[in-house]
């Protein structure tokens, strides 16, 4: 059995000890095992941290930027290997992979310009002979704990950032996927970056404790569960460090009646149902504006549902694969018959779905409920699964509320021809990432990624600006170089500019 292992100090191994079950979710299959870690492991990854991070602050950010370079064409260069390797773990179709491996470069691409980014601010003669400058130094050792849904994307969001900012980094995986993170740590290392900088430790709760309580370690970066993400927020900013957490979603789209009906079933397929609905930006919720609406809309999105493909991950004409296990598969099917106890019209039902010759596979058929209300477990909670609910609106006040009201406030999108509707949408929702017609507003690198309400516990977003911000603390200078006149100030007094 092929066993998946830390990378820690430039080198593969750890103690041998617990370890977990990878599998194939095409198969059902176990695959592989992944060790998981202990403090002790924690430990040799920070003393390595702690000897690396030092001379990585103090290289140049165009060197660091460098080495961010020869790690983007690494990463192209082993492409069509990472994908089969992150689809052969997580189950999402290799199109899919790939995606999810490029949406990581971008954020390797901003941080090649991180030479500019940290360029500081300057003020000249602030007070007589005096000048203001600032400039962001690195924390020093952060770590990143990430979920399944985006082994590649996650890790690198947080990680690409750190590093050009002169971090070390310390990844604690998704224990369900861990191969493709390793495979980033070689790559890493194959692109110059000194050992020590960055380093995957695998393991479960443990190895977050491990990290949360770690005194050397300055910064924790999360993405998963909102239920974690408020655990490791709360255990974390009592340790004295600095957190983002970022949790769960139910993100809606909204359609009003000027909406163009067949854009928003394409569009609604693949947010609702691609990567199996695993996706925190995925649109399992659609509102239409009056019954209308919501009657010809169903009407459209029934055979368009019935003619999704499922299969497996490396069938190139499949829409979607299987979900991740067998367990998160009993779970969405739960919520499903959750849907229906509770008195929503389930429309199509994807239960039961068998795919000829992968039985054993974790594959759930696309489910489409209509006349959910905002009362049902089923609305209110994540499924994280194929499954697309209907709330029906009668008015737009009423549309826009559901988004603002619910509990998570990830992602929403509006669908309509009216811009004043559009715009009006945009300023009020009470949501983070907002698409105008844009079914999944992930937004792009040089941007920043983060939701409200219990989607995100901390002030900071991910990446862009907001990472940068993150991953920095600000120092500011204050100077003066006095010309030896005597400046007659009262030094007991608290100095002024005025
Ligand atoms: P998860 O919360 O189960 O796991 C996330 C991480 O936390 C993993 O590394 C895991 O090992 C660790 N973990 C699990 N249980 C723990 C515990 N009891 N104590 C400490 N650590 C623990 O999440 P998941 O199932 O891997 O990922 C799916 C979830 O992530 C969904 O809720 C999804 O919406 C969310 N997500 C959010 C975003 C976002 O940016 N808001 C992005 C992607 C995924």
């Amino acid at each position: 059995m092929r066993i998946i292992d830390h990378v820690i100090a430039g080198h593969s191994g750890g103690a041998a000890g617990r370890s977990g079950d990878v599998y194939d979710p095409n198969t059902g299959q176990i695959q592989a095992r992944v060790n998981l870690g202990t403090q002790a492991d924690l430990d040799r990854a920070v003393a390595a941290a702690q000897a690396a991070q030092p001379a990585w602050a103090a290289t140049n950010p165009q060197r660091r930027a460098r080495v961010m370079f020869a790690f983007k064409a690494l990463v192209e260069a082993h492409m069509d290997e990472l994908a089969h390797l992150l689809s052969s773990e997580h189950g999402k179709v290799i199109a899919d992979a790939r995606g999810d491996i490029q949406r990581g470069l971008e954020v390797i691409e901003f941080a090649c310009g991180i030479p500019h980014v940290l360029k500081g601010e300057y003020t000249q003669g602030a007070g007589p002979g005096i000048d203001v400058y600032s400039m962001r130094q690195p924390l020093g050792i952060g770590a990143g704990i990430t979920p399944f849904n985006f082994p590649a994307m996650i890790p690198l969001w947080m990680s690409g950032v750190a590093i050009a900012c002169g971090n070390a980094f310390i990844l604690k995986p998704s224990e369900r996927d861990p191969s493709v993170p390793v495979r980033l740590g070689e790559l890493f290392l194959e692109a110059g970056l000194p050992e020590g900088i960055f380093q995957v430790v695998h393991g479960d709760k443990e190895m977050v404790d491990a990290i949360l309580d770690h005194p050397a370690i300055s910064a924790v970066s999360f993405v998963g569960s909102s239920d974690i993400a408020h655990y490791v927020y709360s255990r974390g900013v009592a340790a004295g460090k600095r957190v983002q957490a970022m949790g769960g979603a139910k993100n809606h789209g909204i359609v009003m009646p000027d909406a163009d009906l067949d854009q928003v079933v394409a569009d609604l397929s693949g947010a609702a149902f691609g990567s199996a609905g695993e996706r925190c930006m995925a649109l399992p919720v659609v509102v239409p504006v009056g019954d209308k609406t919501a009657d010809a809309l169903r009407e459209k999105l029934i055979p368009a549902i019935r003619a999704l493909r499922v299969g497996v991950s490396t069938d190139a004409e499949a829409h979607y694969g299987p979900v991740v296990n067998a367990a998160h598969k009993q779970r969405v099917e739960n919520w499903i018959q959750t849907g229906v106890d509770e008195g929503a019209e389930l429309v199509v039902d994807g239960r039961g779905f068998a795919l000829q010759g992968h039985e054993e596979g974790f594959f759930i058929g696309p489910s489409l409920f209509d006349r959910v209300t905002p009362d049902m477990q089923a609305y209110k909670e994540e499924i994280f699964g194929p499954v697309l609910q209907i709330v029906r609106a009668p008015d737009f006040e009423t549309a826009l509320r559901l988004p603002s009201d619910h509990q998570y406030g990830n992602g929403v999108a509006i669908f309509t021809r009216n811009g004043h509707a559009a715009r009006e949408f945009a300023a009020r929702v009470n949501v983070g990432m907002v698409g105008i017609n844009v079914p999944i507003p992930v937004p792009v690198a040089y941007h920043t990624f983060g939701g409200w309400k219990r989607s995100a516990f901390g002030d900071t977003n991910q990446h862009g600006m907001e990472g940068v911000r993150f991953w920095t603390k600000v120092k500011t200078i204050t100077q003066r170089w006095p010309d030896g006149s005597p400046d007659g100030g009262n030094a007991f007094v608290i100095p002024t500019m005025g």
